[in-house]
């Protein structure tokens, strides 16, 4: 309160006896005034100041009490930062009279204090004096400085900043909140967040208040906000409850993320669709593939994954260029998309393959109507600059939960059975077969164990003598492959070859058993034992290109054996698939002085003309016949031709599986001196073999002196029963 608000009339002031009451009375008044005040004649002696005052200029006592009037006012005025400023404004303002004043002043020490300066008024407007207040406002000229400056930051802001009170109306915003939404800070004090979102309402809006009603920063979110014009963009927001003199707002700093998003939406559709059809890619659909699995497996129902590629695209595409090719693809997948279901996908993983996925099928009849459907959507005439075109395409199919397995793999086995549609005569659709394919893999599996076994030397050979049963004489031994397992043991090659069939391992393994024989040949040779050996040959080796030539190099490596020490067993079969090729192969081989064995005999082709082109040397009857030779007389008749027809072609003949005495003396009686089977021998290790050949020839019938045709075999003490 200040002397100076209000002007003195007669009746205000009291008619004081002496100047000196007046005095009083006014010391009593300023002393009662709580800011640092001073009262000034009109000459500027000071008549009064009070305690405040003393405090604020933290006057000395010395000056208080020795050096008066002149001496205080000295001090204040010296505390100034700018003393002759100061004294400037107090002329003025003592010039004009009347008039009150009120300057911001900056003292030495830094404070900011407010003087306020009053005339003291009679009712005739003359003048008495003056009061002098002074206000420290430092603190609130700081205040006023960081908010000038946060307005500024906050107007500076890209982002809008809403200040929201209890009652949800905006009590302040920034300049970005009324650029972007188009609305004026007056038009804004008016408004709640309703007004800006239309996706809230005061539910809502009262649920977002409660969940960040305690103070601090919340996790961002966002929504949608509408602008004066309607216009409608997606914003990030994040919102910080403050409180203002017991008061809690809700500040809003809303981020407009509409380029983000396109940007965002943008990387995804590069990341997941195909460019020229807009349809998913790979990756999208390996994706959705996902999805259909774990959606199949929770309403039992069958997904289809369809793999198709267009079988005559490429002609097209190199004939009309890519930018038709791409066209066409474009609108193919226009077409192809009028089959699609809504939960259906078609995507484009890559060229001019399209997959689909067709969700929830009743059956598997009724995915075979989507495909008859497919095919002739593919197939209708297409014009391509002025041409018809024809398209067709193969589709390959599996069927998930039949089909059992994860995403990559659904789709690896619906490429593989599209392979095999186009193998078929393309445009077509072929089935993929899980049990076929569990097969392969076992196949596949073993193969890969099989590999191993060859690389860590686990294959060995065992031998099977053949004799002569008519002279007692041995005249060979077959070599006969065994697996030796490091758990299972000794495996014959029933349970492993299969594995190796049409492989580059077959002609491996091959190249190892006719080199081994021959090592085998050479170490017996040097031990007095010379044996012809053979080795089965598989019908994959033997019409390898070069085998014939290999055949050579290898025997070149032992030079000292003759040629003829080897013999070389092929399959009746073999010969059948390329028939050229393998007479061709055999003469070489012959030529160098190899012999041949046409083994199995009996159980494959058997006819003349092949048995006259075919260059062998011996024809081995199949155990099989053998076996049943004393009971079947059908079995028997085929034995007494083949060794009608060895006779007629001047071929040897031997019969393998010979078990029994009966056997070996039927066999003799038919013209058959040459034998091998378990009777004579089991097939044995090689290192077995020179023991047993001088066990063999040293009983005692050998040197029987009248050792005629049946009586060796009957007064034999051989291993036959
Ligand atoms: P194969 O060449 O016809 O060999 C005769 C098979 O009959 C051998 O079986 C032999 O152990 C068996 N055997 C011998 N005497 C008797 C007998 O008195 N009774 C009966 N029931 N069986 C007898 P193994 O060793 O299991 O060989 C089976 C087939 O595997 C061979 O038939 C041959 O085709 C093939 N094989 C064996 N070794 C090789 C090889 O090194 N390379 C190739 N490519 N095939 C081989
Ligand atoms: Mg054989
Ligand atoms: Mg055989």
């Amino acid at each position: 309160m200040s002397l100076a608000k209000r002007n003195f009339t007669d009746q205000d002031i009291p008619s004081y006896d002496s100047f000196n009451t007046i005095r009083q009375v006014l010391r009593e008044f300023v002393a009662s005034i709580q800011d640092a005040m001073l009262v000034l004649d009109k000459n500027a002696k000071i008549l009064s100041y009070n305690q405040p005052f003393t405090t604020f200029w933290n006057i000395p006592e010395d000056v208080k009490n020795s050096a008066g009037d002149v001496a205080m006012l000295n001090f204040v005025v010296g505390r100034m930062l700018d003393p002759l400023e100061f004294l400037h404004k107090v002329q003025a303002f003592a010039g004009s009279g009347k008039m009150q004043t009120q300057e911001r002043i900056r003292l030495k020490d830094g404070r900011s204090i407010l003087f306020n300066a009053a005339p003291i008024l009679d009712a005739d407007g003359k003048c008495y004096g003056q009061t002098w207040h002074f206000i420290d406002i430092t603190k609130s000229k700081q205040a006023e400085r960081d908010l000038l400056a946060l307005t500024v930051a906050l107007n500076r802001l890209s982002d809008a900043v809403y200040l929201r009170n209890k009652d949800y109306h905006f009590v302040y915003v920034n300049d970005a909140a009324c650029q972007t939404m188009g609305y004026s800070r007056e038009e804004f004090s008016k408004m709640t967040p309703i007004d800006i979102d239309p996706d809230l309402d005061m539910n809502t809006l009262k649920m977002i208040g409660e969940k960040h009603s305690s103070t601090g920063e919340h996790p961002t979110f966002q929504r949608r906000h509408r602008t004066r014009d309607g216009r409608i963009f997606p914003v990030e927001i994040l919102i910080s409850i403050i409180e203002l003199d017991g008061e809690k707002y809700s500040l809003t700093v809303c981020r407009d993320i509409s380029k983000r998003q396109a940007y965002e939406q943008e990387l995804q559709r590069a990341a997941n669709y195909d460019l020229i059809t807009g349809l998913p890619n790979r990756r999208l659909l390996t994706d959705r593939l996902e999805q259909a699995i774990v959606r199949s497996k929770r309403n039992g129902k069958m997904l289809a994954v369809c793999y198709m590629d267009l079988d005559n695209f490429k002609p097209i595409n190199d004939k009309y260029g890519h930018h038709i090719g791409d066209q066409l693809l474009s609108s193919l997948t226009h077409q192809l998309k009028t089959i699609l279901r809504e939960d259906d996908t078609l995507a484009r993983p890559g060229g001019d393959e399209f997959v689909f996925l067709f969700n929830e099928l009743g059956n598997a009849e009724k995915i075979s109507t989507i495909l008859d459907r497919l095919l002739a959507v593919v197939g209708s005439q297409r014009q391509l600059q002025n041409h018809m075109v024809n398209l067709s395409a193969s589709i390959g199919v599996t069927l998930y939960p039949n089909d059992n397995v994860n995403a990559d793999t659904l789709l690896r086995h619906a490429d593989q059975a599209m392979y095999l549609a186009k193998e078929a005569g393309k445009n077509c659709y072929h089935f993929f077969d899980p049990d076929n394919d569990r097969h392969a893999q076992l196949h596949r599996l073993n193969f890969l164990l099989l590999q191993k076994a060859f690389e860590n030397n686990e294959f060995i050979l065992h031998y099977q003598p053949k004799v002569n049963l008519l002279n007692g004489t041995v005249v060979g031994a077959e070599a006969l492959i065994r697996w030796q397992h490091p758990e299972r043991g000794i495996l014959p090659p029933s349970e492993f070859l299969p594995y190796l069939d049409n492989t580059d391992l077959e002609i491996q393994v091959g190249e190892w058993v006719i080199d081994s024989v021959l090592k085998q040949a050479e170490i017996w040779k040097a031990a007095g034992l010379t044996l012809t050996v053979s080795a089965n040959i598989s019908p994959t080796h033997l019409l390898t290109n070069d085998f014939a030539k290999r055949l050579q190099e290898t025997l070149e490596r032992y030079p000292c054996l003759t040629p003829d020490t080897l013999e070389l067993e092929i399959l009746e079969s073999v010969a059948l698939s390329d028939m050229s090729q393998a007479v061709n192969t055999l003469k070489s081989c012959r030529n160098l002085g190899v012999r041949i064995s046409l083994d199995d005999f009996g159980t494959g082709y058997s006819s003349l003309t092949y048995l006259r082109n075919l260059p062998v040397d011996i024809l081995k009857i199949d155990k099989s016949f053998v076996a049943n030779m004393l009971t079947d007389q059908s079995d028997l008749d085929i034995i007494v031709s083949v060794v009608h027809l060895a006779k007629t072609f001047k071929r040897e003949v031997i019969a393998e599986g010979v078990e029994t005495l009966a056997q070996g003396v039927e066999l003799v009686g038919l013209g058959c001196n040459v034998v091998q089977g378990y009777g004579i021998s089991h097939p044995i290790p090689a290192n077995q073999i020179h023991n047993w050949v001088s066990e063999w020839e040293s009983r005692d019938v050998l040197k029987h002196p009248d050792m005629a045709k049946n009586a060796y075999l009957v007064q034999s003490n051989l291993n036959l029963v």
